[in-house]
């Protein structure tokens, strides 16, 4: 062969085993079990035979992303199967693709190279109609809502302060301000509306925090869609619809199964936006993964600022998590950007940039420890790193007492040997009794906990709050949301509210401008900066380069 094989073509290449073998080997009793196809299946948590959550969390987290890219999914996968490869029973969870970014400028989310999940096509398109659920219940809320306001609005919401709005799972800018009911008085009441892209929507959040069905009706039930003419919250229980809304989402709320290349079982269910959301899968996918394993492998989006804390503050809080370990994935290349090199010239090894942009990686790296999670660094190596580069990254790593391994799960698969030498520094890690507490108590008032992130994660040296958020923080107090923990909406690429400081800044200020409760989801977020909830697509979409062939095969998914 000639060249890289693309993701694409080592999927399709790869041997995938009926998901039956996979789910009989994850000790998935049939019973349990509801197929999509041969090679996909919803785990019914009800019907599992399994004992309660005990199996340990490792959640894989990154340095500030970068366009030169990280490898997040491609190292959680990979480790996982190298710790499968040393004999542990293990399990990934994983997020599901958004359509919008697949068509878009990312590509597949299905990690790359050898360490990938199958079938990556269908997990990148459609897989269990998951999103299409998500997508009724928001759209079905909306309509309900509307419907309500044409026939005589006993509720008393006023059309003007809508918080919700409708979704598409597509990166689509023409629908981001609409105005909906024109056409006289029989077509609905006139007003303002727009579209989110799905994984934006409060319901995916809703989704992926529920611990049950139950959970998930009542949390329905406490979004804020709205407010009244006299500025009194309206929630979806004033409406009356949560039930036809947990009846849409019954199917979806199962977990499902797919595997690995090396044939290690995944859960793959939800996928909130990192920003405006959390950035984990479903909690009851992770907690069903630790029914059925002893070590859990799981991601959250962006960076450890963002992920990595609101996995500790707002997941693991409402599940009762503890992770007992947190892989750092760097890369030389990115920690060469970092440390100010233009992306064009990464491929040239240059100890400098790698020595000025470390300190990303260091202050992500000690800001794990705030948690009390013992840290390991994954480096995941690129074609062209060079050895002195990564001898110079891995002697870094130890003169800071941090354990770091080079991983080439991507070139040599968590199958191959790859990634033995971080599986077995996160076994070591798993060892090391935990600590792990929360960043910070609910008790502490909203602007208290945006200030301790922004201090003590960012490295702010305060917080400064826009007129409108200072409103927002008294309605806050006043409808008794207080004790909620906060969701920075930040961007990914520093640690400040400006995408263009890199490295590790210091002697700066955070600017939220605005603070948009989720009651249902149950957190506040924060909106520093201008944070986009319905993408657009680049002047060239990956979707020039798809295509399928006669015979239904995929050509061109990345
Ligand atoms: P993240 O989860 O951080 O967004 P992914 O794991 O999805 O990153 O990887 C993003 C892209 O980078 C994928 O197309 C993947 O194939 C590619 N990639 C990841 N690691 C490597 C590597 N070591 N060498 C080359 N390409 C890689």
């Amino acid at each position: 062969m000639t060249g890289v094989p693309s993701d694409l073509e080592i999927a399709r290449a790869a041997r995938i085993r009926p998901i039956e073998e996979i789910a009989a080997a994850a000790g998935v009793n049939p019973g349990a079990l509801e197929f999509y196809g041969r090679y996909k299946a919803k785990i019914d948590p009800g019907r599992l035979d399994a004992p309660a959550p005990h199996g340990r969390v490792v959640l894989v987290s990154a340095m500030s992303p970068t366009p030169a890219g990280e490898g997040k999914s491609t190292t959680t996968v990979g480790l996982a199967d190298s710790l499968a490869r040393a004999g542990r029973n293990v399990m990934i969870a994983l997020r599901e693709p958004s359509l919008g970014p697949v068509l878009g400028m990312k590509g597949g989310a299905t990690g790359g190279g050898y360490s990938q999940v199958l079938p990556m096509d269908e997990i990148n398109l459609h897989f269990t109609g998951d999103f299409h659920a998500i997508t009724s219940a928001n759209n079905a809320l909306m309509a309900l809502v509307d419907n309500h306001i044409y026939q005589g609005n006993a509720l008393n919401i006023d059309p003007r302060r809508m918080t919700f709005k409708r979704v598409l799972d597509m990166n689509d800018r023409a629908l981001r301000e609409v105005v909906i009911g024109l056409g006289g008085p029989s077509q609905g009441v006139p007003r303002q509306d727009g579209f989110d892209i799905t994984v934006a929507s409060e319901i995916m959040a809703v989704f992926c925090l529920a611990t049950d069905l139950a959970d998930l009706r009542a949390r329905l039930g406490r979004i804020t869609f709205g407010y009244t003419y006299s500025r009194v919250p309206v929630t979806v229980a004033d409406l009356g619809v949560q039930g036809a809304l947990a009846l849409l989402l019954k199917e979806a709320i199962k977990p499902n199964l797919v595997q690995t290349i090396a044939g290690t079982p995944a859960l793959v269910h939800g996928g909130p936006f990192a920003n405006i959301a959390h950035g984990c899968n479903s909690l009851i996918a992770t907690q069903t993964a630790r029914r059925l394993a002893d070590i859990v492998v799981t991601e959250a989006g962006f960076g450890a600022d963002l992920g990595a804390e609101k996995f500790m503050d707002i997941k693991a809080r409402v599940g009762g998590l503890a992770p007992s370990a947190v892989v750092v994935v760097a890369t030389v290349r990115a920690l060469k950007m970092q440390g100010g090199m233009a992306k064009d010239d990464l491929t040239r090894p240059d100890l400098a940039a790698l020595e000025a942009g470390v300190e990303n990686l260091r202050r992500h790296v000690r800001n794990v420890e705030k948690f009390g999670v013992a840290p390991v660094v994954a480096i995941n190596r690129f074609a062209s790193d060079s050895e002195e580069e990564l001898d110079w990254l891995l002697a870094w790593c130890a003169a800071q007492g941090v354990p770091a391994a080079v991983a080439d799960v991507w070139g040599r698969g968590g199958g191959g040997d790859g990634g033995d030498d971080l599986a077995a520094l996160v076994l070591q890690a798993l060892d090391v009794p935990g600590r792990f507490r929360h960043l910070y108590p609910l008790e502490l008032p909203v602007e208290d906990k945006i200030r301790t992130i922004a201090q003590e994660i960012y490295g702010a040296d305060g917080v400064d709050f826009s007129v409108p958020a200072l409103r927002r923080l008294a309605d806050i107090e006043r409808n008794g949301w207080g004790g909620l923990p906060v969701c920075m909406a930040k961007t990914q690429y520093s640690f400040t509210d400006d995408a263009s400081r890199l490295g590790a800044p210091k002697g700066f200020t955070i600017h939220v401008r605005d603070l948009l409760p989720k009651t249902g989801a149950g957190f506040i977020v924060a909106l520093t900066g201008a944070v986009m909830t319905m993408p657009g697509l680049p002047a060239a979409p990956a979707a020039l380069r798809m295509d399928v062939d006669p015979d239904g095969n995929p050509v061109g998914l990345t």
